[in-house]
């Protein structure tokens, strides 16, 4: 949308113009599932979807906020007060981020707020982090907390699993805050160092959401990283990422599930070092390896795919042969694939795996086309 439209629409809710606007995006993980939790390795891309927040400090201690994405609804609360849960669900995410920074002893201000985002919301591209840290960044900026963009993307993991009651790694708000155009960002979750790595400027990034109804996650979830710490724990190491393959396949103590459960992580983080080679030597085909290797064994040693991303990636992969690379992505239970291809393969993507799988699995899966966008920006006007 329009800066300009934006900046209208902002001085007819507040009869006041803009001062800035802090913005962030949306991310898609091109390999590294179910490492992260596992002090291991990531390698997400921020999209070209983002999040913006427009906003004028206020000479109070109010924030008030409205959302284009939620018309009619806003939310107004007191930095003043002890920060408590609201009536409006999407303005709690608001207040979570100023509950964490106030809880850590920041001093924060009032502002006037509106939101405008073209991620797409609950399709697994993180429109809640990208909310966190675009927010993040408006208070660091209004308030001026001189906070880094990584400390940014700590409180508003915060926010989400203290207030939100969500427990999500650190993955999306990390590479939502520091991400960079056309690169792709590894973090080593043991540390949380990053790496910026140029994304092949031959290809682009679609997003598939196979918009299976997603049941049982949490639980599934909650078994696999018990699995993975009763996995660390009988081969004597204090995370999954202390291990190998060798220790692995050898260990008498481990259980089938176990092992199996290990096998991936282990395997999983040796796939995302050797994409980061490939990435930057625009390895296409080593790409394709990689990721049909990591779709493999989220299938078969993680059991977290459904038939429906298992059809839709199997299909991707005929539909691209040499031009492109498949695999799902996210926590898996249905959600999203993601394919690494040349730009003119994405017609065949919408034109033959989109109607086949509908065909398939009767269900109509959203497809997008994307390219990697710029981290957290805050701009004045
Ligand atoms: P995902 O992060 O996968 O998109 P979540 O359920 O974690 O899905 O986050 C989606 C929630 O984030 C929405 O229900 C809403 O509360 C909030 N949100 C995201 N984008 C916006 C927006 N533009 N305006 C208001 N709230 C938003
Ligand atoms: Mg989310």
């Amino acid at each position: 949308m329009e800066f300009t439209f934006l900046a209208e629409q902002f001085s007819a809710i507040y009869h006041t113009a803009a001062e800035g606007v802090a913005s962030a995006p949306g991310r898609v993980n091109l390999i590294g599932e179910h490492t992260d939790y596992n002090d291991g390795f990531v390698l997400p891309c921020t999209l070209n979807f983002r999040t913006k927040v427009l906003f004028k400090a206020r000479a109070d201690n109010v924030i008030k906020v409205h959302s284009l994405n939620y018309p009619g609804e806003s939310d107004c609360f007191s930095v003043a007060e002890p920060i408590k849960a609201g009536p409006s669900q999407w303005g709690n995410y608001v207040r979570a981020v100023a509950f964490v920074l106030q809880r850590a002893g920041h001093k924060l201000c009032g502002a006037d707020l509106l939101i405008e985002s073209d991620v797409p919301q609950g399709a697994g591209l993180s429109s809640s982090a990208a909310l966190e840290v675009a927010i993040g960044g408006m208070f660091n900026s209004v308030a001026q907390l001189k906070l880094t963009p990584t400390q940014l993307a700590l409180f508003g993991q915060q926010a989400e699993n203290d207030f939100m009651d969500c427990q999500c790694g650190i993955m999306d708000q990390l590479v939502s805050a520091n991400g960079q155009s056309h690169h792709a960002l590894l973090i080593d979750c043991q540390d949380l160092s990053t790496q910026l790595v140029a994304m092949p400027t031959n290809l682009v990034v679609v997003i598939i959401n196979s918009n299976y109804p997603r049941k049982l996650v949490d639980s599934e979830y909650n078994q696999r990283r018990l699995a993975c710490e009763a996995a660390a724990k009988k081969l004597g190491v204090s995370s999954l990422r202390q291990t190998t393959l060798d220790a692995v396949e050898h260990n008498t103590l481990l259980s089938d599930v176990e092992r199996k459960r290990a096998r991936h992580v282990v395997s999983e983080n040796l796939r995302v070092i050797d994409a980061v080679q490939a990435l930057q030597t625009g390895d296409l085909a080593k790409l394709r390896t990689l990721m049909a290797q990591s779709h493999q064994s989220l299938h078969g040693d993680y059991e977290v795919t459904v038939a429906a991303t298992d059809g839709l990636v199997k299909l991707s992969q005929q539909a691209l042969g040499e031009n492109g690379a498949a695999r799902m992505t996210g926590g898996g239970f249905g959600g999203a694939i993601v394919c690494l291809c040349l730009p003119e393969s994405v017609a065949t993507l919408k034109d033959s795996v989109i109607p086949q799988y509908q065909q398939q699995f009767g269900l109509a899966a959203d497809l997008y086309v994307c390219t990697a966008g710029q981290g957290l920006v805050v701009q004045y006007f």
